[in-house]
């Protein structure tokens, strides 16, 4: 294995470090971060507007990382799904939704995932590895690269939704953030970014002390039971002590948290379970996202009917929850929320 470090896995402060390791000002460091995440600087001979003595120091102890696009396909919707071949040949997707005019993209922050989520097929492939930040980042550079230069178009929105609970990757998932949003890097704000974790508490709050992104929960359940039945992370992390941490978040840190809750049939979506639901909520700052489950052969879950679905939307919205069916894209490629799986196992 190679000692040399990917440029694109190190923060800005830690690409300062490296200059003066080298012997070289902070300031050719602000430079070189700036170029990393403009279109092209692939290579270091890609890099005119650099001092070549500095490229030839870095050149000894670094490389450039890229993505490598394995397959890319469009669903009838619009949506498109992005699979990557890591260096390592593991395969990670991200998905990129545009409504309305904007684009969204759904990122992965771990190959596989061991989180054991029984709806979700992406835990069927079991857990491969962490991303590093560079993989994490460079799904946003590659498919950013990408619509600027199809159809001068950007990504508004990034959503850590894709394969793997990031929580469970914190400091490359953190890092990963920090690039984002480096002015000198991608330079996305706070609102443009979401992350989703299916509940590790401490990771959540210690996430909401020092970053101002938004939050997901995927709850799923309001009932200690059902939600260890269909996510094992509750025996380790229950119920109880996530709405706890929710209901701080919403009032120390005055924060809108979204709650994600997928509907299945028979399973959590009966008008007691909507009711329970809105009483767990009472007071909590937070919009409810209400998805309908996207079945597949390989997981024994069904999804609610509609009329199911638009009933429980209605006794949270009467009880003064903000609350939307959140309508899936793209599930005709499996790009739906819960259908990332590498083919290749
Ligand atoms: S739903 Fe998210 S946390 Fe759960 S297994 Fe799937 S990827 Fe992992």
């Amino acid at each position: 294995m190679s000692d040399l470090k990917n440029l694109r896995d190190l923060t800005l402060p830690e690409l300062e470090e490296l200059a003066v390791k080298l012997d070289e000002p902070i300031s050719r460091a602000q430079q070189l971060f700036s170029r990393l995440y403009r279109p092209l600087p692939n290579s270091f001979c890609q890099m005119h507007n650099i001092s070549k003595k500095f490229l030839a120091k870095l050149n000894e102890v670094s490389f450039i990382g890229e993505m490598k696009l394995q397959q890319k396909e469009m669903s009838r919707d619009g949506t498109t799904k992005y699979a990557f071949i890591l260096t390592d040949g593991n395969i990670i997707e991200s998905v990129l939704i545009p409504s309305n005019g904007r684009n969204t993209l759904c990122i992965s922050s771990q190959s596989g995932c061991a989180m054991g989520c029984k709806f979700c097929l992406t835990s069927t492939m079991g857990f491969k590895r962490n991303l590093q930040p560079s993989e994490i980042v460079g799904q946003v550079l590659f498919i950013a690269n990408e619509l600027k230069s199809n159809k001068n178009n950007y990504i508004n929105n990034i959503v850590f939704m894709g394969m793997g609970e990031p929580l469970a990757n914190y400091d490359n998932t953190l890092k990963a953030i920090n690039i984002l949003q480096d002015e000198k890097g991608l330079g996305f704000s706070d609102r443009k970014i979401t992350v989703s974790t299916c509940g590790i508490t401490p990771k959540i709050m210690e996430l909401a002390k020092i970053s101002g992104v938004n939050i997901a929960i995927s709850l799923h359940a309001v009932d200690e039971e059902t939600r260890t039945e269909i996510m094992p992370i509750n025996k380790k992390y229950p119920l109880q002590d996530l709405l706890s941490c929710c209901s701080e978040l919403s009032a120390n840190q005055q924060r809108q948290i979204l709650i994600e809750y997928i509907l299945f049939k028979g399973i959590n979506d009966s008008e007691a379970d909507a009711t329970k639901l809105a009483e767990a909520l009472e007071g909590f700052n937070c919009k409810i996202n209400l998805i309908p489950y996207n079945e597949h052969p390989a997981l024994p879950y069904q999804q609610s009917t509609p009329e199911v679905a638009s009933k429980f939307m209605d006794i949270l919205c009467k009880a003064g929850h903000l609350t939307i069916i959140r309508h899936s894209r793209g599930s005709d490629i499996s790009a739906a929320c819960g259908q990332l799986a590498s083919k290749e196992k």
